[in-house]
């Protein structure tokens, strides 16, 4: 028999011998290279994206604005108003995004939005879950961090940034992408008259998001920041990005209401006028408001769309413990399912937890961390006596609860 020699078993892709390839992987009568594996995955990785990029738009088409208010109303309580106006500038924005457009065609504007509400009454909740049905990447930016550029803090540009990150890197999908921005109202201008020190962080920032919030090609370190000066620049289109913006505008009420009282005084009320309602100024927000807040009305020409959010009463909040889909006290009897032990809780418990959340003023936000305080002993301790005991029911009762919550230091949290 004649042995073979290393020369003599080749690549069956590129024809590189034994010898010469750092690696040669066998199969059935057939051999491949290191170099042949990485080239085979490369193109493999190029094609799924492009796949992936042609599904989204297939998917795009599909969602109608009720379908959006529909899977919205699966994940976030109430706020009716404000999910048909996302509903509706969504899918508009969507359809824009399949128009060609021909010369002589009118052309679809953008409809960026901008969300005024409360803290924790669900503005970033709203926009993650757009982007989830919509399946396109999706990130939150923080206006907080972010200066004009050359200054300490974060440029305009890495917020696109942050969206490449999302979408992997693939260009084509983040140019459809939704990017939220928080605290929108943290970069107002610092007085109505224009200083000679420079609002690098207030009005400097509203400058340079005007261009990126239109439309126009910016070019985006994939590292983000300056840490990585010689990295190679990536192209970002943000004419089909759409801009979500969020903020509480603390304060804006007082100006609302003032307005509103303007606005009456002196005119004889009609009989069929709707009473105000004074528990809800931001429900008669309007972009003149936001300018009177700090905004530059050039932004607020790009965010067109302007809705609100209602505070959340105690009702509201006892629905968004128990009722969405993926509701709070669903996900902790989950994690214990997981540990094969039943979690249930005594309906007075939920109470507790909702006049506490409504204590600290935190929005729905506060109604984790009361969960967390009150489950935190059983979370640590299950997963170790779960075995020793055998009991396979945890029963959360009120005074269970009342124990666990005063024996925790969340009371650090409430708001004065
Ligand atoms: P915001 O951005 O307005 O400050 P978030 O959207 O971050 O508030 O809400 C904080 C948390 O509270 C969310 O993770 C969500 O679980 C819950 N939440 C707030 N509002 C609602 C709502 N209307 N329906 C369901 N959950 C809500």
């Amino acid at each position: 028999m004649s042995k073979i020699n290393n020369r003599d078993i080749r690549c069956s892709f590129c024809g590189i011998s034994k010898n010469d390839a750092q690696m040669l992987i066998a199969g059935d009568g057939a051999h491949i290279c290191d170099r042949c594996v990485t080239q085979a995955g490369e193109i493999l990785a190029e094609e799924l994206k492009q796949r992936k990029s042609k599904s989204l738009q297939t998917t795009l088409k599909l969602v109608r604005p009720m379908e959006i208010k529909q899977h919205l109303d699966q994940y976030v309580i109430g706020q009716d108003d404000a999910k048909k106006v996302i509903s509706v500038s969504v899918y508009n924005h969507y359809k824009r995004l399949n128009q060609k457009v021909d010369k002589d065609e009118i052309e679809i504007e953008k409809s960026n939005l901008i969300i005024v509400g409360e803290t924790g009454t669900g503005k970033t909740l709203l926009a993650k879950t757009v982007a989830k049905i919509l399946n396109v990447p999706f990130c939150i930016v923080d206006a907080t961090v972010l200066t004009e550029a050359g200054y300490v803090g974060e440029d305009v540009e890495s917020i696109l940034t942050r969206l490449l990150q999302a979408a992997d890197y693939d260009v084509a999908a983040a140019e459809r992408g939704i990017i939220y921005i928080d605290e929108i109202d943290k970069i107002a201008r610092k007085s109505d008259n224009p200083s000679i020190t420079r609002d690098v962080s207030g009005e400097g920032v509203q400058q340079a998001l005007l261009k990126i919030l239109e439309g126009t090609n910016v070019n985006v370190p994939p590292q983000g920041g300056r840490k990585h000066p010689d990295q190679k620049m990536i192209s970002v289109n943000t004419s089909n990005i759409l801009f979500i913006c969020g903020g509480a505008f603390d304060g804006i009420q007082k100006k609302i209401a003032n307005r509103l009282r303007t606005q009456t005084v002196g005119y004889k009320m009609k009989e069929d006028d709707e009473e105000i309602d004074l528990t809800n100024l931001y429900k008669y927000i309007t972009p003149q408001d936001l300018k009177n807040f700090g905004l530059i009305p050039e932004l607020i020409g790009r965010l067109p769309v302007l809705t609100y959010l209602n505070p959340l009463d105690k009702g509201t909040l006892l629905n968004i413990l128990t009722e969405p889909k993926n509701a709070l006290v669903k996900q902790y009897m989950k994690l214990f399912q997981y540990e094969g032990v039943e979690l249930v809780f005594d309906k007075d418990v939920y109470g507790f937890i909702v006049d506490k959340a409504w204590e600290f003023k935190l929005g729905a936000r506060g109604l984790r961390s009361i969960c967390e305080a009150i489950m935190l002993d059983a979370m640590f301790e299950i997963p170790t006596t779960k075995d020793e005991d055998g009991d396979k029911v945890l029963h959360i009762n009120l005074e269970y609860a009342k124990k666990k919550f005063a024996k925790s230091d969340i009371k650090k949290l409430q708001v004065a």
